[in-house]
Formats: structure tokens, sequence, C-alpha cells
């Protein structure tokens, strides 16, 4: 999937979130937007791979594309790290919430993800579709609709 439907994504899951829980709905977007691209960090021609270049350049070589980044063990281990060094919960959660979201929607392309990495085993969903597909602008708007919906219940709920 594109940056930008995972910036979407992250949204979506962000807000989703917000409404099941009482961490702060602003912290918590902004962390599942970050936690959303963070993923794609051994990937150089993404966004955050543009970004933090030569940190995408050890994470690719070291690992391969949509490998390590996108697996169980480094959610566990950012949540590891993140309740060890940072205690605002609403980041802590988002970043995680976002990763999912990634994982997500990364497992409906056709190259899926390497979810139980270091085992090789190819995880995607039934259906899937290739990055920047029209299909994927078809999830990309769907994600959007919920956002808006989202946003404005979170917004009420604030109000
Ligand atoms: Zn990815």
């Amino acid at each position: 999937m594109t940056g930008n439907t995972h910036i979407i994504g992250g949204i979506a899951a962000g807000l989703a979130f917000a409404q099941v829980s009482n961490y702060d709905p602003i912290v918590l977007v902004g962390s599942s937007i970050a936690g959303a691209l963070l993923p794609d960090i051994c990937h150089g021609g993404s966004k955050i791979g543009r970004t933090f270049r030569i940190t995408s350049k050890i994470v690719n070589k070291v690992f391969g594309h949509r490998s390590f980044t996108h697996s169980l063990l480094f959610l566990f281990l950012m949540a590891i790290v993140m309740n060890t060094y940072i205690s605002n919960e609403s980041i802590t959660a988002g970043v995680l919430i976002g990763m999912v979201s990634h994982y997500v929607l990364d497992m409906a392309t056709k190259n899926g993800i390497k979810l139980l990495f270091p085992l090789k085993i190819t995880v995607r969903l039934p259906l899937t579709t290739r990055t920047g597909s029209k299909v994927e602008n078809v999830v990309a708007t769907v994600l959007t609709i919920c956002s808006v919906y989202l946003a404005y219940q979170t917004i009420m709920h604030l109000l």
C-alpha cells in the first residue's frame, strides 16, 4: 500500500480506538499516523525511508523489505521499548495501533508480509490487491469516509 493509504489507515484506526478508550484522541491519532508509517522504514522509497535514509538502508540490508519491521516480533519489541521509555500511554497505544493498521493493509496486498518473522512465512488476507491499484483507491476512500465519521463522533464526544 502507498504511504497515503497507510496514513489514512492510521487515522481511521486511531480514531476507532479513541471511541472505545479513554486515551487523548488527538495524541492517539497523531501517534497512530507515525506508527502507520514506521514499518516501511525497511523500504528506501517510502515516506519514512526517504526521511531516515541511513536507518532505512541498514534495515533494508539486514532484514529486507516487509519482514522484521512488518512482524509481530517488531510490534512486541516496540511495545516493550515504548512502555519503558514513554510515559504517555496515548502515544504508546497510538503508535502500536498505527503499526497494526499498517500490517493489516499490507496483508491485503499480493506480496503480503512476513508477520511471523524470523519464520519465512508470507501472510496475506484471502482477498488481496496491488499497491497503487484502483482497489487500493477504493480502500483509501472507504477509510477516508470512516475517518470523517469517526472524527465527527470524537469531536461530538469532546464537546
Ligand atoms: Zn509496509
